[in-house]
């Protein structure tokens, strides 16, 4: 519409430099004058009603108001109140010409304050005379937060105000208000035309929010398609959940999106991945207890927390989010375990509804998924450092085992030889040391066969235990006995005299003293004292642990010791040769009697090796 299709268009109704000035307390400016006719007014309110109507927006509608609406009705100025989803409260809109009128737009007030609170509560117009509405500019409102704006119309010299809802059917979303400095300045007819107008002006704006509210979706559903693809095509893990987090945020117009994940044992969430407002101030790593806020209920809880307002939510724990109005928290799950939750926050009371959870839900369903197709790469990447560490130490293991095997053997064909050849020549004494040379170089070679087949078995999962009551005095002597002792070295046994039987196999349990023993006579090359000790470790068990005065090893090495083909990495221990099988072989059978093992060591002082194993009374029957 043109100002010349207008009733009076020739003569403008109001002077462009008074409409644009801000009203002042006492300011007696021109009035926006419309046309006189009231068959006038009503067909340029039919024209406006179709501008409306054809408004795509809010703003759109808020902008051809502020246009057209003093062709209408004579008014100082216009505004209007628009409630919010929630019906709480109603925020404030200059509607004057160019928006100048001095009236503070933006402002907010609890659904049912001032003048229109009251429009909005009866859903029927005001129209508010001198004698109600002018008077001393409201005092007890001055220096509040929030001006009513009839207060602010008072103090600039309003002397009329006329307020009619926004209402369609059963529904009121708002309220259009006019004020005018003339007393009695709304009569029978403007309040007729006030409230066509607010009803057309109500119709599209409730089109409008169902409009905006299908585009919301539309968006939704697409980022949801979206994070699909995005989701299954990557697999490292922070990286992936870091894009959905930002995603989420931009595509939902959240205020903040956050990503934790969940740690069992210490009973805490952590932070993977933040997009908002407060993403500088909690950065990933940051860890809360299950205990704590919305996030820890839903964990807790097993379910998603829509709280629509977390000043009044007990649950809600406040850190850093002050601005924090509204907090969803959705739990993410990996075969119905919770393993993580999806955080959104919004400034805006109630700024979630149901059809946001379901799509955070459906997106958090795919979440799972993505986290558990990480997690499993991220195990099959470790699978396969192992097996390659595996690798390599297996065939360190075979150059040592060949010649592990060949260095006995070839001192066993070099000793036999001699005495083949020489056989009178021999006394007493050599034929002994020939013969104990042979003996112990074929023990070393069985050691390390049984070793081998051990393992193998153990593998394979093949290695049977027959469980009996052991004596376990007889086992450290025969021990002993077994292994070959050096000149320079004394083994001695102490035994708890409450230490009597233990349940176990005789022989594996003997596999394991012997290679104890053996490895605290190896490695203490220098000799000195070994000792065993048998003593009681608990009401069920007892503790055997073999101790010398050898080199030792570091610190930072003894986690390792226990691994397969796992040996020291110092140039002393190196120098000794070994399989770095004989601890784990010990390991598997101590875990299989239900035992212990471990060990305690200074490098250059020696190292004291203890395993437990359970007690038996002679008189308890045996599988
Ligand atoms: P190995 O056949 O190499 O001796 P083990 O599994 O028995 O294999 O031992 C693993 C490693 O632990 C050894 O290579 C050695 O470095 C270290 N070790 C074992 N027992 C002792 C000990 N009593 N004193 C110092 N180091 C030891």
């Amino acid at each position: 519409m043109t100002d010349q299709n207008k009733p009076g268009s020739d003569d403008p109704p109001v002077a462009e430099d008074a409409a644009a000035r801000e009203l002042a307390p006492g300011d007696k400016g021109p009035s926006i004058v419309p046309p006189d006719s009231f068959t006038g007014r009503v067909s340029t309110l039919h024209e406006i009603a179709l501008q409306i109507d054809a408004a795509r927006s809010n703003d759109e509608i808020l902008r051809v108001l502020r246009n057209e609406i003093r062709w209408i009705l004579q008014h100082r100025v216009c505004f209007a109140c628009l409630l919010n989803t929630f019906h709480s409260e109603y925020t404030v809109i200059a509607l004057s010409p160019q928006g100048e009128s001095g009236l503070k737009d933006g402002t907010r007030h609890p659904a049912g304050a001032g003048v229109s609170g009251t429009v909005i509560m009866n859903q029927s117009p005001l129209c508010l005379d001198p004698a109600e509405f002018a008077g001393e500019p409201a005092g007890a409102q001055e220096g509040a937060a929030e001006q009513l704006p009839e207060e602010f119309l008072k103090s600039a010299g309003m002397r009329s105000l006329l307020v009619v809802p926004l209402r369609t059917g059963d529904e009121t979303i708002g309220t259009l208000g006019f004020a005018s400095e003339a007393e009695g300045a709304f009569g029978e007819h403007e309040i007729v035309l006030a409230q066509l107008l607010a009803t057309q002006v109500a119709i599209a704006l409730l089109h409008n929010a169902v409009f905006e509210d299908a585009q919301r979706r539309i968006a939704q559903i697409e980022l949801v398609n979206e994070l699909a693809e995005d989701l299954t095509s990557t697999l490292e893990l922070d990286q992936l959940l870091s894009a959905a987090a930002e995603t989420i945020r931009k595509t939902c117009s959240f205020f903040d999106v956050s990503i934790f994940l969940v740690d069992r044992p210490r009973q805490e969430a952590y932070l993977v991945a933040h997009s908002g407002t407060h993403a500088d101030f909690l950065p990933a790593g940051y860890r809360q207890k299950f205990s704590e806020g919305i996030v820890g209920w839903s964990i807790t809880h097993d379910e998603r927390v829509m709280s629509g307002d977390v000043k009044e939510d007990s649950r809600y724990s406040a850190n850093f989010y002050t601005e924090t109005r509204s907090e969803m928290s959705i739990p993410i799950r990996v075969e119905h375990e919770i393993v993580g939750v999806l955080n959104v926050e919004d400034e805006r009371r109630h700024a979630f509804d149901e059809t946001d959870a379901i799509v955070l839900e459906t997106l958090c369903d795919q979440l799972g998924s993505a986290i558990k197709n990480a997690q499993l790469y991220d195990r099959l990447k470790r699978t396969n450092a192992k097996l390659t560490e595996f690798d390599r130490m297996k065939s360190d293991f075979l150059g040592i085992v060949s010649h592990d095997f060949r260095s006995p053997l070839a001192s066993i064909v070099l000793a036999a030889s001699a005495l083949l050849k020489r056989p009178d020549a021999v006394d007493g004494r050599r034929l002994r040391e020939y013969l104990t040379v042979i003996v112990d170089q074929a023990n070393r070679l069985i050691r390390l066969a049984e070793d081998t087949l051990s393992m193998t078995k153990m593998e394979a999962g093949q290695l049977n235990y027959f469980f009996n009551m052991v004596n376990i005095e007889r086992l450290i002597k025969d021990t002993i006995s077994m292994v070959t002792v050096s000149g320079r070295h004394t083994v001695t046994y102490e035994l708890d005299p409450r230490v009597g039987f233990v349940r176990g196999d005789p022989t594996k349990l003997r596999q394991v003293l012997q290679n104890l023993l053996s490895n605290a006579v190896k490695y203490s090359p220098a000799g000195g004292k070994v000792t065993i000790r048998a003593a009681h470790h608990s009401s069920e068990q007892l503790v055997v642990a073999v101790t010398d005065e050898g080199i030792g090893i570091p610190a930072d090495q003894i986690g390792k010791l226990f691994q397969k083909f796992s040996r020291v990495d110092t140039p002393q221990s190196k120098e000794i040769k070994g399989s770095g099988l004989g601890l784990w072989i010990c390991r598997e059978i101590v875990k299989a009697h239900g035992g212990q093992i471990w060990v305690e060591s200074q490098v250059g002082k020696g190292s004291t090796f203890a395993f437990t194993v359970k007690k038996a009374h002679p008189d308890t029957t045996l599988e």
